[in-house]
């Protein structure tokens, strides 16, 4: 009877929702903080924010980034800093997309977006260059030829950074500590992340004036 019961389970899956889709034709939502491929940011005057501490590089299990700095031009800085990047790439043969160079980043200047569908038929186009991973004049990722960003997708780089706690309440509830970026100003918080999710969920209100509202 055994097979008799096994053939019964496979019917009965005939009638139950299907869990796969037909990707690429339909494509699922991504998670709030999916990390995909890099982007260098720039400050709201169109600074870039990279100062070329090379910490990103020194902090990837993969040891795929290479950074290279250099002072910055008295007449023509490039960073607000000392020193800026003149030399950035990432090899995307080898990143896991931990996010750990986007930790140790002291400026928040290397984020990740959520670009994930990407492929290339060579290696040159796998090492991302500084030329490549840096935010365009509007403070929009640049869209390299074998990218496919889904609408609106670029409003969403910074991922997980613009996190204000987390465990998603408590005392840093709706405070940003996030410097503004060319293009978007100061991000808000998370959804769910903001003072007034926190009041919707009955959660303590008073514990920190919000900045949520940029
Ligand atoms: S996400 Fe992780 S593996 Fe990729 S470049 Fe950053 S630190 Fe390296
Ligand atoms: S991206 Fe951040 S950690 Fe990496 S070199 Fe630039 S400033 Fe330093």
């Amino acid at each position: 009877m055994g097979y008799l019961e096994g053939f019964a389970v496979t019917f009965n899956k005939l009638f139950e929702e299907r869990v796969t889709t037909e990707y690429p034709e339909v494509k699922r939502p991504k998670a709030e903080r999916l990390h995909g491929r890099h982007v260098l940011n720039r400050y709201e005057d169109g600074m870039e924010k990279c100062i070329g501490c090379e910490l990103c590089a020194g902090v990837c299990p993969a040891k795929c980034i290479y950074v290279r700095g250099q002072d910055n031009p008295v007449d023509d800085p490039v960073s607000p800093g000392e020193r800026y990047g003149y030399i950035y790439e990432i090899n995307y043969l080898r990143c896991i997309h931990c996010d750990l160079c986007v930790e140790a980043c002291p400026t928040e200047a290397i984020t990740e977006s959520k670009l994930f569908e990407f492929s290339f038929s060579n290696r040159a186009d796998a090492i991302y260059t500084k030329a490549e991973l840096v935010v365009d004049d509007e403070g929009q990722p640049q869209k390299l030829p074998w990218e496919d960003w889904r609408p609106g997708e670029a409003d969403t780089t910074s991922a997980w950074m613009r996190a204000t706690s987390s465990s998603g309440d408590a005392d840093y509830q709706g405070r940003v500590a996030w410097s503004g970026e060319l293009g978007y100003g100061v991000r808000d918080p998370e959804a769910g992340q903001t003072e007034a999710a926190a009041d919707a969920d009955g959660a303590d209100g008073d514990a920190h004036d919000g900045n949520g509202g940029h």
